[in-house]
């Protein structure tokens, strides 16, 4: 199969969330197991193109747009340590600005943005004569591929064989534009924009609900998240749509790659380690906390609590700010967090980092390095998510033998098992309610197999020994496009 991806994001060179990490597994997987597959994504200005080796292609694109046409020229590199083709679309306009998505406030011009990037899609394709079996969408940057592919490209022998999938990560964004600007940069025009008409959402052009519309097959990234997106509490107003589409919509459970996230390989860490040399965990922690200025004094073996996230209302700040502290005060856990996003939630964490000098190690930002030493020096890492569409730090966590403490919602319902002591299995906790003490008690009942033998070696070569590779999920994806193409 040929297989085009088309996505916002792509790591490492443009990242804000799990679905850059997505992007780039995905399609080296596909490539393994013998299909072609390219990436398409806006030359942002942050990339830094030549250190990852892009040069010019010289191809210029004409991209209709509206009754104009604009320009756009292509760039071509792989995703580093691998020889999948990337291609970058120019153009300064759009993309030569800081930030994906808005610098931090969202681009007043991300309908025109993105609008512009799909539709420049199509044309690349055809300029690099590469011919797609599918074209896979993710979220409503990319979401008007897919009435493009069933309106302005159906015609057109290139794509005659093409079907469109789309993949939801997450319902919270969803790309709410201003009717008459998208209609016209779409070249839809105003007469497809009436009440119940696929572009319309509640008096909006909303893009994630054009791309649920107009794909030939749906996933989002973890069956349950697949089944909560179609009840009104988790769907964010999609509920409707979701269920319109429910035939055609699957959750496929997003993956590791596990070359990039696996204590074995990563040199990131202070010290290696494996299931059959668990003390290099310790070796982690030890280092990291004297890196932080502690020493034996400290009392190093408290436990320490982790979290790598973004800071938004999704990942639960709001009932960690209700316990956490109590838990650093009572001297039960040492906590380190990395992470940015909201002011209230930064400036929650900044005090607990004035308050308690040694015991809440706070770093706000955004660190790879950190967020891999982190997520291999703690002893439990903390998700207590709102909603969760699947979530990729609680596998790396499992992975390195931190034991997550997680709200059973989304990924995190599909991937996190409570342990129980007597038969010794499992590989995390977790809390049902999205409430503060539900989650205090999860945590305490996590603080009670800490250092206890036999359960605390145990868990962690429980949780070790789980695998949720990319290359599995990648495979359920094929059987989707396979879907997809036998019913088009
Ligand atoms: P989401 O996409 O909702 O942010 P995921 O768990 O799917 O959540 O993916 C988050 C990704 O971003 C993970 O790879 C995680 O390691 C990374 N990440 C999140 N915050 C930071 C940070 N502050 N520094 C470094 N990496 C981060």
């Amino acid at each position: 199969m040929n297989i085009l991806l088309a996505s916002a994001e792509l790591a490492p060179l443009a990242k804000a969330g799990g679905m850059a990490d997505v992007a780039a597994y995905l399609p080296e997987e596909w490539q393994k197991s013998g299909h072609k597959a390219i990436v398409i994504l806006p030359k942002y200005y942050d990339i830094d193109i030549h250190s990852y080796g892009f040069r010019p292609t010289h191809l210029v694109l004409n991209v209709p747009m509206g009754d104009w046409t604009e320009h756009g020229s292509l760039w071509q590199g792989t995703i580093p340590g691998t020889d999948v083709p990337v291609y970058l679309i120019e153009n300064d306009d759009y993309f030569t600005r800081h930030g994906i998505y808005g610098d931090p406030k969202e681009f007043e011009d991300n309908d025109k943005r993105f609008i512009f990037f799909c539709r420049a899609i199509f044309e690349a394709a055809k300029a690099l004569n590469f011919k797609p079996d599918i074209i896979h969408a993710h979220d409503y940057h990319t979401a008007f591929t897919m009435p493009m592919l069933r309106s302005w490209y159906k015609n057109d022998p290139f794509f005659a064989d093409t079907a469109g999938v789309y993949t939801i990560h997450n319902l919270a964004y969803q790309g709410w534009f201003k009717p008459e600007k998208a209609m016209e940069y779409s070249s839809f025009g105003m007469e497809e924009f009436y009440a119940g008409s696929w572009f319309e959402h509640r008096g909006t052009v909303n893009a994630m609900k054009i791309g649920i519309m107009f794909a030939d097959k749906i996933t989002t990234v973890s069956p349950t998240y697949a089944g909560e997106i179609r009840t009104s509490y988790f769907s964010e107003g999609m509920q409707d749509v979701l269920n319109q589409r429910g035939s055609d919509l699957i959750g496929i459970l997003n993956g590791v790659d596990y070359d990039t996230w696996n204590p074995e390989k990563d040199d990131f860490l202070y010290s290696k380690y494996s299931p059959d040399y668990i003390q290099g965990k310790l070796e982690n922690k030890r280092k990291f906390l004297e890196g932080h200025g502690l020493n034996e004094s400290d009392n190093l073996d408290l436990p320490l609590v982790g979290i790598v996230s973004r800071l938004t209302e999704q990942k639960g700040i709001d009932i960690l700010m209700h316990k956490l502290e109590a838990f650093i005060a009572e001297n039960k856990i040492r906590f380190v967090l990395l992470g940015n996003g909201d002011t209230m939630y930064e400036d929650y964490f900044r005090y607990l980092r004035w308050k308690y000098p040694g015991r809440a190690l706070v770093h706000l930002g955004y660190n790879t390095e950190l967020s891999h030493r982190i997520i291999a020096c703690s002893d439990f890492f903390l998700l207590p998510s709102r909603f969760e569409p699947c979530g990729l730090t609680q596998m790396y966590a499992l992975k390195y033998g931190t034991i997550p403490i997680v709200r059973r919602t989304g990924g995190l319902a599909d991937t996190v098992r409570e342990y129980r002591s007597d038969a010794q299995t499992g590989n995390g906790f977790d809390f049902i309610n999205y409430n503060a003490n539900d989650m205090a008690y999860a945590i305490n009942r996590a603080l009670g197999i800490y250092n206890k033998a036999p359960h605390w070696d145990q868990i962690r070569l429980n949780a070790m020994s789980e695998d949720y590779s990319a290359a599995r999920s990648a495979a359920e994806y094929l059987k989707v496009f396979a879907w997809a193409l036998e019913e088009k």
